[in-house]
């Protein structure tokens, strides 16, 4: 079959095939790139996913975007390098068929190291095979930039520079960045997440900065995208009878787990609903039920702090899926189909005090261990069970960070603090390198143009 193609949500930019959307991030019109053709696993194919190591689930599922891209055995070798840590499925005891997926065993110990290193192994590749250099420029509202820094640090060809709120990170999260060094810069920018990002997209779409070769590796990449649909398929192998419908819980921020879950759902994978959980950043559960979208400005700051995400970038490309178009600004210029959207999506709000409490609900009731985010997942779970039952199906709730990463709260709710991971304890003593910035673009426009702009010639 002839290999796939991208096109943006925005409409106005020419189409790409797989190479070109994961170099670039965003397309050129500022909307985000969509496969022009989700393609499908049969349900043999799913059937068969039962049992495999996870490389091996991620190499059946992610074959189907490489297909006349890459080599099956060379994408073989990027999964097994890229996925070698665990992936545990536990059991929540005293809840009959409800599971939790503890996305939390990578290097930075976060989901996000499942699409980074993988994104990070395919951009390395695309760009040896064409002798090019790249710069990644990414804004993280914790655990992006940690994911990202790691998963690229010493990939040749590549250069990163990570801007991050500086006061909305917790301290191991920054340690995570600013002692890599090498390949990696990080700039803590005094100002919210969404400065960072919006600081981002402009640098994107800076004429000026054209020659700099700048790429994203934020969730608007479509490279971010795609390996995140494989936990779901191995995770419904592991629950669930083939062609038996999961509940998925996500907790999101910018929405790009829960659109990995989605994109699964498309490919044939059988969701019963996708359970999408925020914390007090409302404006997804508000959209959902009024049909009237208004980004947070400023977005709130909250104990799960990876998800302080007032206009959250994949949005867009969840609103394409239901046949309707919101632009980068948030502007809705056609509704999606907002009754299917309700059928196969449920959506709360999860306060910091309703998280405290599901922490401490799921400790005390089942032994459950949760860091902030999870918590809101778990709650989320337990608001569409109490609204629309669960009937015995199975269901998986994703914990999308380590607790260990939260000791403070953790110690403060339960007593006692969780054993750190030794990809994390190994920070404790390394010495960290960061910048600091205001958040005005024009200062980082010439941050770039200074650091980056001169250096490609001697890079070379
Ligand atoms: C990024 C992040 C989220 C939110 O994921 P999105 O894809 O942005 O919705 C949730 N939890 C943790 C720990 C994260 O790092």
């Amino acid at each position: 079959m002839a290999p796939l193609t991208f096109h943006s949500t925005n409409g106005q930019a020419p189409r790409v095939d797989l190479k070109q959307a994961l170099l670039a991030g965003q397309a050129p019109d500022r909307g985000l790139y969509l496969p022009d053709r989700i393609p499908e696993l049969s349900a043999d194919r799913i059937a068969d996913l039962r049992g495999k190591p996870y490389a091996d689930v991620a190499f059946d599922v992610l074959s189907a975007y490489t297909d006349g891209v890459i080599e099956p055995e060379a994408l073989r070798a990027l999964c097994r390098d890229a996925y070698d840590y665990a992936v545990p499925l536990e059991p929540v005891a005293g809840v009959e068929g409800v599971h939790v997926l503890r996305l939390d065993q990578g290097p930075t110990a976060s989901f996000k190291d499942f699409a980074a290193r993988m994104m990070a192994r395919l951009i390395g590749r695309f760009l040896q095979e064409d002798r090019r250099e790249l710069l990644i420029l990414t804004a993280t509202s914790g655990d992006t930039g940690s994911a990202v820094a790691s998963a690229f640090h010493n990939v040749p060809g590549v250069r990163v520079l990570v801007l991050f709120p500086r006061e909305e990170v917790s301290e191991r999260q920054r340690r995570q960045m600013t002692t890599l060094g090498d390949n990696i810069r990080t700039i803590a920018l005094e100002g919210k997440f969404d400065d960072c990002q919006a600081l981002v997209k402009r640098a994107f779409s800076d004429p000026d900065l054209a020659d700099l070769d700048l790429s994203s590796a934020n969730s608007i990449n479509i490279g971010r995208l795609l390996p995140q649909t494989v936990y779901y398929f191995y995770a419904a192998a592991q629950v669930a009878e083939p062609d038996e419908p999961v509940v998925v819980a996500v907790p999101s921020g910018n929405f790009g787990n829960m659109m990995g879950c989605m994109l699964a759902g498309r490919m044939g994978l059988k969701l019963r609903k996708l359970v999408v959980p925020v914390n007090a950043n409302d404006e997804f559960p508000v959209f959902l039920r009024t049909g009237r979208y208004a980004r947070i400005e400023p977005s709130r700051a909250c104990i799960s702090n990876a998800m302080n995400v007032g206009h959250p970038s994949n949005l867009a490309r969840l609103v394409e899926l239901y046949g309707g178009w919101l632009d980068e600004t948030g502007c809705l210029h056609r509704a999606p189909d907002f009754a299917a959207m309700r059928r196969d999506l449920f959506s709360v709000a999860v306060s910091d005090d309703a998280t405290r409490a599901a922490i401490r609900q799921a400790w005390r009731d089942h032994r459950l261990l949760l860091e902030p985010h999870g918590a809101v997942g778990w709650q989320g779970l337990l608001e569409y069970r109490r609204a629309e039952g669960l009937d015995g199906a199975p269901a998986v709730v994703v914990e999308t960070a380590h607790p260990a990463k939260f000791p403070d709260e953790i110690e403060r709710l339960l007593g006692f603090t969780p054993e750190v991971p030794g990809a994390l304890a190994r920070l404790e003593g390394l010495p960290e390198d960061y910048d600091a910035l205001p958040p005005r673009y024009e200062l980082l426009k010439d941050y770039l143009l200074e650091r980056y702009g001169g250096a490609r010639a001697s890079a070379r």
